[in-house]
C-alpha cells in the first residue's frame, strides 16, 4: 500500500484533480518531499502565524524562530510582516542577528514580507535603522503614504504566473534601489515590491494575508532547490557563493 504522506489543506489545481483520479499516487512524492522541508518563521513580532498557516497548508512542517537554537532545527527562515524597527532590536535582543547571516551565508532560503523585506534589506532609505543586509536593496519605509496604511491592489508577477497577485500593502515599504544581482519580480506603480537575489525573496506586500499561496509556493520551491543541493553534497553545499551575486 503507497503511504501517502499528510497534506492537509492542499487543495489540486483543477488541472491536477483529474489526474489525482486517475493515479492515487499523483504528487505524492513532490509533496512527500515538500513536507520534509522544515520552514521556520521568526516569532518576534507581526503576522508570523499567518505566514505558518500558508506553509503548513503547503504541506511543510512549520515552526517559530525564537532563539538561535530554534534556528537550528529549520531549513528556511520567513521573516514576517510587523514593525521592522521593533523586529530588528528584538532579533538583537535575542542573539539571532549574527546567527541569522551566517544560515544565510552557508545556503538558508529566507523569505520576507513587508517589515521582513525591511528588515532583510542592505539599506533604508531616509533612516539608519540595523539591518540584516541579506539583499542588496535600499527600502523606503511606509512609501505608499502615512495617510493611506492600506490598501489592496492586484498585481502582476511573472514568476507565480498569470493572473495577477492580489496584493494587500499596509505602511508597506518599496524598493528605491537595487543592486545588479536583484531580480524585480513585481512592481507597482513604477515601484519595485517584490524581489529576488539568490535564495532571498521579498515582497513589500502581505501574501500571507490572503488565500492565494503562490509566493509561498514560489519559496518552498527555492528551499526545495536548496535542500536538494545540500544533501547531494554535504553540508558546504549549501554555500550559494555562485547563485548569489553580491
Ligand atoms: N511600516 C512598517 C515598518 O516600517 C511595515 C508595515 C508592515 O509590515 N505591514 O516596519
Amino acid at each position: 500500500m503507497t503511504e501517502i504522506p499528510a497534506t492537509s489543506g492542499v487543495v489540486a489545481a483543477p488541472s491536477q484533480r483529474r489526474d489525482a483520479i486517475l493515479s492515487p499516487d499523483f504528487g505524492a512524492a513532490e509533496r512527500g518531499a515538500e513536507a520534509a522541508l522544515r520552514v521556520g518563521v521568526l516569532a518576534l513580532q507581526g503576522d508570523f502565524r499567518e505566514h505558518r498557516a500558508m506553509f503548513a497548508r503547503l504541506g511543510a512542517i512549520t515552526s517559530e524562530v525564537r532563539n538561535p537554537a530554534d534556528l537550528e532545527t529549520v531549513d528556511a527562515l520567513a521573516i514576517p510582516g510587523g514593525e521592522s524597527t521593533t523586529i530588528g532590536k528584538l532579533m538583537r535582543h535575542f542573539d539571532l542577528v549574527a546567527p541569522i547571516r551566517a544560515r544565510a551565508a552557508a545556503g538558508m532560503p529566507v523569505l520576507g514580507t513587508c517589515a521582513g523585506l525591511i528588515t532583510l534589506a542592505t539599506g533604508i532609505a531616509e533612516g539608519d535603522q540595523p539591518v540584516l543586509g541579506l539583499i542588496d536593496i535600499v527600502a523606503r519605509r511606509n512609501a505608499f503614504g502615512r495617510q493611506v496604511h492600506s490598501f489592496e491592489a492586484d498585481v502582476d508577477m511573472p514568476v507565480v504566473g498569470p493572473p495577477p497577485v492580489r496584493a494587500v500593502f499596509i505602511r508597506a515599504p518599496w524598493i528605491d534601489s537595487a543592486g545588479p544581482g536583484v531580480e524585480i519580480l513585481a512592481s507597482y506603480q513604477g515601484h519595485a515590491v517584490a524581489a529576488r537575489e539568490g535564495r532571498v525573496l521579498v515582497t513589500a506586500f502581505h501574501p500571507e494575508l490572503t488565500g492565494d499561496t503562490r509566493v509561498h509556493d514560489a519559496f518552498l520551491a527555492m528551499v526545495r532547490v536548496a535542500s536538494s543541493r545540500a544533501e547531494a553534497t554535504g553540508p558546504s553545499a549549501g554555500t550559494p557563493a555562485q547563485e548569489v551575486v553580491s
